[in-house]
């Protein structure tokens, strides 16, 4: 069990120095989904309750070490002002900001970390730079955990044991995360789809051990079922994971793995003439292509995960950004919604897209921020992020 330092364990009133992940999308400067604002606010207003000033801290896009005003944190200013219903301060840069006027319950906002290049480094003199800012370290950003940055892992070593620790976002998703890593219920059920299985193999091997059943669906499925010698025509298979395909099949673990009966095939994504579903057992025509789960693989898997007691889901069933292949993708998601008696968790960057698409994402026990740091810690790895707050 990972016991992290709380808020609880700090020296409050203080000028907290809160590092959150408002990396939201954005399109042509306006934020297209502000969850990632939103899941911060239950720590904002403790801390401000309590009589804190707060600097806030975060990453946003790529800019790769340099300033770039195409990834200024401006726009998310305007957003948290307006979500916090308060005065939101700024600062123009992340360093050599004057913090000392703050008082009790004032929010500023820095601009954004990654205009320097230490930040990714996880260099050690830029984290002393951020250390002057405050005189104690909250850590929200579950998204960014698995990754030793300079705010994430060098600046909470500085500030200590006594002065450092995780709000209450990043307490809420360890605490259902480690429900699952735990397994204290059963059957555990996991879904897993999505475009490939490269770049998830370590989770992947990790959940056909702790797993009573893992349900594979999406693209990652059209590669098992090569593994399995089915011909898939001109569907998209990760040629690079079939060795691990064959093995994860040919194995002994714990889980059943389980794979689609049926599936929904098409000429062509943009411009379909032709949908059809077809048997797995007859195999692909060299034109078709799969894009989603058929109605009998629906029907098993759902009636699978209504016996469930935990779900965790990442990965997509089909291309559900389109609808005409997104019935296996949204049929999953009402499946684990109708589950009242399991704990159902989603992680992932599509995955959590889609379940928020089907309008049931409040019915659903925990929806992970963090779509990569949670299947890191899924597959056992120590995030640098978590570990530096440990109890
Ligand atoms: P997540 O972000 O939830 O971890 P991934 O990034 O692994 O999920 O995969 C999401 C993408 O996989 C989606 O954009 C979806 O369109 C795509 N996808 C799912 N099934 C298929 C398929 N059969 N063929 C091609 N792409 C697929
Ligand atoms: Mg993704």
């Amino acid at each position: 069990m990972i016991e992290i330092r709380t808020l609880d364990d700090l020296p409050l009133p203080a000028r907290v120095f809160y590092r959150v992940d408002y990396n939201v999308p954005m399109e042509d400067g306006r934020i297209t989904d502000a969850t990632r604002i939103e899941e911060t606010l239950p720590t904002l207003k403790l801390l401000r309750e309590k009589g804190c000033s707060v600097v806030v801290a975060s990453h946003f896009g790529r800019p790769k070490g340099k300033r770039n005003e195409k990834y200024s944190l401006a726009p998310v200013r305007a957003k948290l002002a307006e979500l916090l219903g308060a005065d939101v301060q700024w600062a123009d840069d992340c360093v050599g900001v004057d913090t000392s006027g703050l008082k009790a319950g004032d929010v500023m906002l820095l601009e954004n970390l990654r205009f320097h290049a230490e930040e990714e480094s996880n260099g050690e003199s830029f984290a002393v730079e951020l250390r002057k800012l405050a005189d104690v370290y909250v850590n929200d950003a579950f998204g960014a955990c698995h990754r030793a940055h300079a705010s994430i892992e060098a600046l909470p070593r500085l500030f200590g044991k006594d002065t450092s620790a995780g709000g209450l976002l990043l307490r809420r998703e360890l605490q259902f995360l480690q429900q699952i890593t735990n397994v204290d219920q059963r059957p555990f059920v996991a879904l897993l789809g999505g475009a490939k299985i490269a770049g998830k193999i370590e989770p992947l091997e990790a959940l056909v051990k702790l797993a009573d059943t893992v349900l594979i669906g999406g693209g990652m499925a059209n590669t098992f079922l090569v593994a399995k010698d089915v011909e898939m025509g001109g569907s998209l298979v990760d040629q690079d994971s079939l060795e691990v395909a064959k093995r994860i099949l040919g194995g002994k673990e714990r889980a059943e793995v389980v794979l689609p009966v049926d599936l929904v095939v098409a000429d062509d994504l943009a411009n379909p003439t032709k949908i059809e579903t077809v048997d797995v057992e007859n195999g692909l025509e060299a034109a078709q292509k799969a894009f989603d789960i058929g109605p009998k693989t629906v029907a098993d898997y759902g009636s699978r995960l209504k016996a469930a007691k935990i779900i965790f889901w990442n990965g997509p069933m089909g291309v559900f950004e389109r609808e005409a292949f997104a019935k296996g993708t949204m049929a999953m998601a009402q499946a684990m919604a109708g589950n009242g008696d399991a704990t159902t968790v989603v992680g992932g960057g599509e995955s959590v897209e889609a379940v928020k698409a089907s309008g049931l994402a409040d019915r659903i026990t925990h929806i992970s921020t963090g779509g990569g740091a949670s299947l890191e810690f899924i597959a056992g790895e120590k995030l640098p992020g978590v570990e530096v707050l440990r109890k």
